[in-house]
């Protein structure tokens, strides 16, 4: 079978021309005389493959000085956990905005190491909208807002996500980051496990005020410690450097491409292309999110009838669509729209929507 469309939740589609520059390093890198998986992390190669990386998403993110970014092993899960030991002091409060089950995961991970408050939540409604803004119950002394950017099991996902007050906002944009343009400085902490927008599983990006770095937080391990890890260089021990290393090519390619505006232009495209199919089709297919909030990374979409759910992925798959099934946690379907999808990916699947609609509907 030859590369499909592959509507992965991520790990994801990635550009081909990665793959072939990751094949073409995977047995020796320039004059290394090694694979860039077997040589140092501590090597010149790697520092200035790791450094590149950074420069590269500094630009792509447009990123200030003031920010430290980080590489960290763990995945936003591990994120999640580390939230509070490091910003929030023992026993304050730390706000959660949930719109979606990664929403809950932040808190839940939260919780065992922090006063880990709901401040809004749309789960009564499905979470098929986010919390608007005056139903946010902000604690007066919190150590930050916990929000998800983009929920990507229920395809929720914030236009603009509004300011918290006081205390600095900290996002989960694991499923967004680098979809369209960001605006860094309204966080304190942006975070975003790599395998959607940005490249492999394995590595994930924390980007962190630096003056968020002095609060003392709880007492962790140095590996556990954001400070240490910023002046470590995200090297106080061994770094994915494979993974460093696709994640730099992914930038990298974005950056060529055009940036994150370019982005912005072609996912709204593409996004629209999904959504107008599963509107005009009658009732075979719906989408539950309201309009204002739909993700334009993440399309969960049902038919009308779950008997046929088997024989569209099946049919999907012999098309050359793979990985349409939904999360368990919602069932039918879902297509993830990531950069590396490209508009064609998607005219596809709306072709097949509609043969298959013609077919049984
Ligand atoms: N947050 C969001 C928005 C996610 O989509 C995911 C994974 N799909 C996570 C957090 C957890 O990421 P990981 O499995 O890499 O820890």
């Amino acid at each position: 079978m030859p590369r499909a469309y592959n509507f992965s939740p991520g790990p994801a589609m990635l550009p081909e021309s990665v793959l072939r520059q990751a094949q073409a390093t995977m047995l020796e890198y320039g004059d290394a005389g090694a694979s860039i998986l077997e040589i140092s992390h501590r090597g010149a190669d790697f520092l200035a493959v790791a450094h590149q990386a950074e420069a590269d998403l500094r630009t792509l993110l447009a990123i200030p000085d003031e920010y430290a970014v980080l590489f960290t092993s763990g995945g936003a899960t591990t994120v999640q956990a580390l939230l509070p030991l490091n910003f929030a002091a023992p026993g304050q409060p730390c706000d959660y905005v949930v719109s979606g089950h990664w929403g809950k995961t932040a808190l839940k991970q939260a919780a065992p190491c922090a006063d880990a408050r709901i401040a809004a939540s749309s789960e009564a409604g499905g979470f098929r909208d986010v919390p608007p803004r005056e139903q946010w119950r902000l604690s007066p002394d919190a150590a930050y807002v916990h929000v998800t950017a983009n929920e990507t099991i229920h395809g929720v996902e914030w236009r603009d996500i509004p300011a918290a007050g006081n205390a600095p906002l900290v996002a989960d944009f694991s499923s967004s980051i680098a979809s369209g343009p960001l605006d860094v400085t309204q966080f304190g902490v942006v975070y975003a496990g790599a395998q959607k927008n940005l490249g492999p599983v394995g590595i994930t990006v924390v980007i962190v005020r630096r003056d968020l770095l002095e609060r003392a937080g709880q007492p962790r391990a140095p590996v556990l410690d954001y400070r240490a890890q910023a002046q470590a260089e995200s090297m106080l021990n061994t770094p994915p450097s494979w993974n460093w290393y696709v994640l730099g090519l992914t930038v990298k390619w974005m950056l060529e491409e055009g940036g994150v505006a370019e982005f912005a232009r072609r996912n709204a495209r593409k996004a629209a292309l999904l959504y107008d199919a599963i509107d005009a089709s009658g009732g075979f297919y719906r989408n539950e999110v309201v309009p204002a909030a739909r993700s334009r990374m993440n399309v969960p979409f049902f038919l009308h009838d779950p008997a046929l759910d088997a024989r569209f992925l099946a049919e999907a798959k012999q098309a050359g669509l793979v990985a349409l099934k939904g999360h368990r946690v919602l069932g039918g379907m879902r297509a993830s729209l990531y950069n590396a999808m490209p508009e064609a990916g998607v005219q596809a699947l709306v072709e097949f929507m509609h043969g298959f609609r013609n077919a049984h509907g």
